[in-house]
């Protein structure tokens, strides 16, 4: 143990009611809805890195952007004023307004990375232990509650497979969630590995810049071109509506036509299959191979849909500055890659947009009463809660909608059950299976046949598990979950409620003004 780390261990840990994990989209929602719907508590709020923002701040890729709207990817209290698919650069600059114009900032302690929590059923009591990036301080706190707003992937490095020979190539080989400052693209031949939305918005981002950018896929992916521009909230705003009417409608719009949507996917995924095609051919060059480099073998709606603003992945390969070319790697070489059909690409750069590794929770290691917590072995009630972990909750978005829409639902239903919790005089809650539904069969956290990206299929059998009944899994259907949550019962039998075991003093909670 290092002499800070000691002298930690024997200082009094900081109590707050409320330990938001993260501050990034979800954390600073999560920090709104305390400040107005709890005043009374305390909370705090601790991130990893030096500033806000999560997502928006790690990734400084050229042209990051959002790849859903930000009236639903905004949050519902703050209007959104721009253009619905924005820039990274803007999400944080919204987040940012959201944080002044709260006060949030006293609640949030940056470069604080959680390295530990252990909860205890005599205290009722979670003891978190975070490392400090400033001074290497191991520093501690016990909470009631921990908010987990981690996200779901690992912050510091993005997911890159081993190819063959990739130590032959003599250019530099990229990630685009650790994007170097320095990397200079003017003139050279860049090959994107991937055709995600990453992929998207990167390949028409630097095609002025370069030679020339190739994408290359090993399956095509579904894209949905589009003009970036709400018609709906353009008149709103040229007949001088308020813009937090305009929010609202805009939302509502937004939200109708994407449940339109998600259900014409599922119901008549072969008509949503040609439609989306039709759209994609209407965007490429006369006699471009559609079948081959955008048609995926997938049906829609079972990986995120990029949305592709002002078809600017198409007009760069329109203007012959950008390719697409669908084959398997064979092998790095040193100028470039060989493919399994005997091409090689050759390139100057190569950037691996292949996507990230999933984080369960953090990676942070978790005990219950002594004994360490393996998420793989629990039950995930709703896609929030897990059996047999107190006082705990995650908040995991949607995929097929705004990830940000779950963060106000979520906010809504864990601060009513902390409120119950109080009027009810217990200091302890878990999510168990009901006698009758313990030999309920365990599945994977998503089912591969509703919806497979990468990250998930690889790291599936890490996260927490689903049960046959739609309770216990994340249904993924916000449409569903904004009457279903406001509507559950917190003394139905799932709900499991107990007081300390030992006769402890409770904590005194700092009061909110000294986080
Ligand atoms: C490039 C990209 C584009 C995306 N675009 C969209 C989009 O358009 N629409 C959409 O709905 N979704 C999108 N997503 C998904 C996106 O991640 C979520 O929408 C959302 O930003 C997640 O927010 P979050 O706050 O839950 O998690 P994150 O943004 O991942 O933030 C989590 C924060 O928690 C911190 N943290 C993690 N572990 C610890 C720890 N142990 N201790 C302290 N702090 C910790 C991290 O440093 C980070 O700041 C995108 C994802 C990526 C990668």
């Amino acid at each position: 143990m290092t002499a800070a780390a000691a002298r930690s261990t024997e200082l009094k840990p900081e109590h707050f009611d409320v330990l938001i994990v993260g501050a990034g989209v979800s954390g600073v929602g999560a920090a709104y809805h305390m400040r107005t719907q709890m005043p009374e508590a305390s909370y705090v709020v601790l991130e990893a890195q030096e500033t806000f923002g999560g997502t928006w701040h790690t990734h400084k890729y050229p042209g990051i952007r959002s790849d859903s709207d930000l009236y639903t990817f905004g949050y519902r209290f703050k209007p959104w004023l721009g253009d619905p698919i924005a820039k990274g650069e803007k999400i944080l600059a919204y987040m940012g307004e959201v944080i002044q114009e709260n006060d949030l900032a006293r609640h949030i302690r940056y470069r604080h990375k959680i390295t530990g929590a252990s909860w205890s059923s005599e205290t009722c009591l979670w003891t978190v232990t975070a490392r400090r990036g400033d001074t290497g301080e191991e520093v501690r706190f016990t909470t009631n509650f921990m908010w987990m707003c981690q996200g779901y992937y690992r912050h510091d490095q993005g997911y890159t497979p081993q190819w063959a020979g990739m130590d032959t190539f003599k250019g530099p080989i990229v990630h685009p969630q650790t994007w170097p400052k320095d990397v200079d693209l003017k003139g050279k031949r860049v090959v994107v590995i991937g055709s995600g939305a990453t992929a998207a918005t990167l390949v028409p981002s630097i095609a002025d810049e370069v030679a020339h950018v190739t994408m290359l896929q090993r399956s095509p992916t579904y894209f949905s071109p589009g003009r970036n521009a709400d018609e709906l909230a353009d008149t709103l705003r040229a007949l001088k509506i308020d813009p937090s009417w305009i929010h609202e409608i805009v939302r509502r719009q937004r939200l109708y036509l994407g449940s339109v949507f998600t259900k014409r996917a599922f119901t008549h995924a072969e008509e949503v299959r040609k439609e989306m095609l039709g759209v994609v051919k209407a965007s490429l060059p006369e006699g471009f191979d559609v079948d081959k480099h955008f048609t995926p073998s997938y049906l829609p709606w079972r990986q995120r849909i990029a949305f592709v603003p002002d078809g600017d992945l198409f007009k760069a390969i329109h203007a012959g500055k950008a390719s697409v070319v669908t084959d398997e790697i064979d092998r790095f070489v040193e100028d470039g890659i060989l493919l399994k059909s005997g091409e090689t690409l050759h390139a100057d750069v190569i950037v691996s947009a292949t996507g990230f590794d999933l984080s369960v929770l953090g990676d942070i290691p978790f005990e219950v009463d002594g004994a360490p917590v393996d998420f793989s072995q629990t039950v995930t009630w709703r896609g929030m809660t897990f059996t047999g972990v107190p006082n705990l909750a995650w908040v995991f978005g949607y995929f097929r909608a705004s990830w940000t829409l779950r963060v106000d639902i979520m906010a809504d239903f864990i601060i009513r059950l902390l409120k119950h919790m109080r009027a009810k005089g217990v200091a302890k809650v878990t999510t168990e299976l009901r006698p009758e539904e313990r030999d309920m069969e365990r599945l994977p956290w998503m089912d591969p046949d509703n919806f497979n990206p990468g990250y998930l299929m690889r790291s599936m059998h890490l996260m927490p598990k689903r049960g046959a009944k739609d309770e216990w899994g994340h249904t993924q259907d916000y449409w569903r979950e904004k009457d279903e949550l406001p509507a559950i019962d917190l003394d139905d039998s799932v709900f499991h409620y107990a007081k300390p075991t030992a006769a402890v003093a409770a904590p005194q909670p700092r009061k909110t003004e000294d986080a």
